[in-house]
């Protein structure tokens, strides 16, 4: 007499009971579908240990969003004020309107990285980062506003971009 083997129990996503399936978490090897699983770069995890693994520093709470907004929000108003009044746009475009707003970019862009490392204890990541870029927009708005220069110059205001690129990409860097 022979019987066939049974089949294992098929295998349940965890949070998907309805969805059969092979993988698992690598770490606490719950089942987990396509749809839960993380990709980690300790390899694939459940969406809880995703979370666990995470170093604290990529994650920003509520507490560390609103110390980043304000401190940027602040940064981009003075910032932004004083710029307004003492450089007002100009529609003229050329080299060295480029190179001051270039120069301007990468001190706004450190003061920025710098100032959020104080407020927020060296957080680091995309969110982070969005929130610098946020107030580096900010320095450029404010300026424009202060300055009182027509709208149509925005559009042309070649100064403020380099500033803004390079700001960005310099903060970016420092806050990677
Ligand atoms: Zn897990
Ligand atoms: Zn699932």
């Amino acid at each position: 007499m022979s019987s066939a083997p049974t089949p294992p129990p098929a295998t349940r996503c965890a949070r998907h009971p309805d969805v059969e399936t092979g993988l698992a978490c690598g770490r606490c090897e719950t089942p987990i579908c396509p749809k839960c699983l993380v990709y980690t770069p300790a390899g694939t995890r459940c969406p809880d240990c995703a979370a666990i693994g995470r170093p604290k520093m990529y994650i920003l709470g509520p507490l560390d969003y609103a110390r980043a907004v304000a401190t940027v929000v602040v940064v981009g108003l003075a910032v932004g004020g004083l710029y307004g009044i003492v450089l007002s746009p100009s529609p003229r475009i050329g080299l060295f309107s480029l190179l001051i707003g270039g120069a301007a970019g990468y001190g706004v862009g450190a003061a920025i990285a710098a100032l959020l490392d104080v407020t927020t204890s060296r957080k680091r990541g995309r969110q982070i980062q969005m929130v610098a870029a946020g107030g580096v927009v900010l320095v450029w708005l404010t300026r424009l506003v202060v300055s009182g220069v027509p709208l149509e110059w925005a559009l042309r205001d070649f100064t403020g971009f380099a500033l803004m690129a390079v700001a960005i990409s310099v903060a970016s860097q420092r806050l990677r």
